[in-house]
């Protein structure tokens, strides 16, 4: 019989862009760790509401940040944001999002290209007709007097009609001709590569260009990926376009995402949440987190295991415990990874009941099984595989957060860098 292996798959090979604000250097693609990144729903030329809401998105783990860039008091506004974000210590590399007329914005605000790190450009809405190719020619010109990377960024909401038109005519010509949604895969692919060669060809280095295709679709974005993958080595952006509210857009993006970072592809991800009205924007970037820590990609928190309940767990001591644990976890983290280097690897059990509760707890860094319904009112806590104490009372939850906050100091303490 043959030893059982990782499902991974090696990375794909690509090359690497650098995105750059200050000393920060993001790298994406060339086998580096997959970049988070998301982006803002404020309006941009609200320069300190939009600062405060990066500075959020950043403190919650996003690696670059983009915002919208619409019209020129958007344009006007990025420079002051970015001045903003310097005061607050926050050193995010922004990203500005073009659609229409990021060729006039760029040229007429000339702060805002110095100010942005890297340009998303839509080929879809960079113009129509004979002005397309010279609008996208003047975006690309200022990225390269400004040495700033770009997305060449595709979606199927705003295909570019030309060139699908154009691919539809191809496909006519066929003896047997393709499907209309392989047709529409193949405008999406067509259209970032033909971006990225064009931009190329007006100057700009290879290494400065990430490509995306975003659909709405699980199925649709797994084969555009895929196909876009071996006909290109460009870093990607992954990421399900409008995947919509709560569970659904979470789902919808996990199912996606997995697939293909399972297959190697994928170098920056966004997870694109509709966030509930008065909803955290940060959630999207957590959900981010959560995808490539639980595939074993990158570690960013200590994670909780805990067992869903069953009639074992009548009250809800466990899911109070289990919750409040996991909330301190990852409010400490933004001092806890600069403080105790290999934290967020820990793993923290809260269980219910004896049945898996000493079994699962053992496993964990930390682990605690709480009592199930007619079970002995006391919790046993193991610490790395060995039980150490019984915890009893209504201060169950104190008493573990305070044993989770002594063996954090212990075990990664002693790697205490200066900060
Ligand atoms: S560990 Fe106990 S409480 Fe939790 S699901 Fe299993 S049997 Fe139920």
């Amino acid at each position: 019989m043959n030893q059982i292996s990782s499902g991974f798959l090696a990375r794909r090979a690509c090359r690497s862009t650098v995105v750059r604000y200050g000393a920060r250097e993001i790298i994406i693609g060339g086998g580096a760790p997959i970049v988070i990144q998301s982006m803002t729903n404020t309006d941009t030329a609200d320069v300190i509401g939009t600062a405060i809401q990066i500075k959020e998105l950043a403190r919650a783990g996003s690696e670059l940040v983009r915002i919208t860039v619409n019209n020129p008091e958007a344009a006007a506004a990025v420079p002051a944001i970015r001045e903003q974000l310097d005061k607050m210590g926050i050193d995010v590399p922004i990203v500005g999002d073009f659609h229409y007329n990021g060729h006039t914005l760029l040229k007429d605000f000339p702060a805002c290209a110095e100010a942005l790190s890297k340009y998303r450009i839509n080929p879809g809405n960079v113009g129509q007709g004979a002005k397309r190719d010279s609008q996208f020619a003047q975006m690309i010109e200022i990225a390269c007097r400004y040495d700033k990377p770009v997305r060449i960024g595709v979606n199927w909401g705003s295909l570019d009609q030309q060139l699908l038109a154009r691919i539809m005519d191809e496909n006519a010509a066929r003896s047997t001709p393709w499907s209309a949604q392989a047709v529409m895969y193949e405008a999406l692919i067509v259209s970032a590569i033909e971006n990225a060669q064009r931009a190329e060809e007006l100057g700009m280095a290879g290494d400065k260009i990430i490509l995306s295709c975003k659909v709405s679709g699980v199925q649709d974005l797994i084969a555009v990926y895929r196909s876009l993958a071996q006909r290109c080595d460009y870093p990607l952006h992954l990421g399900l376009t409008e995947a919509g509210m709560g569970s659904k857009g979470i789902v919808a993006s996990t199912a996606a995402l997995s697939v293909l970072l399972q297959e190697g592809i994928g170098d920056t991800i966004r997870i694109s949440l509709t966030p509930e009205p008065g909803g955290d924007r940060s959630k999207e970037v957590i959900v981010g987190q959560e995808i490539l820590q639980t595939m074993g990609l990158r570690k960013f928190a200590p994670m909780v295991i805990a067992c869903p309940g069953c009639g074992r767990t009548t009250s809800t001591v466990f899911q109070e415990l289990a919750e409040s644990i996991q909330t301190y976890l990852r409010e400490q983290m933004p001092v806890w990874k600069l403080q105790y280097p290999g934290v967020e690897a820990m793993n923290v059990a809260v269980m219910g009941c004896i049945v898996n509760g000493p079994g699962e707890s053992k496993h964990a860094n930390i682990g605690i099984s709480l009592p199930g319904t007619g079970e002995t009112p006391s919790a046993p806590v193991f610490v790395d595989g060995e039980k150490t104490v019984t915890l009893r009372g209504e201060q169950i939850a104190q008493e573990f957060q305070a044993i989770v906050l002594d063996y954090v100091r212990t075990r990664y303490g002693q790697q205490t860098v200066n900060v």
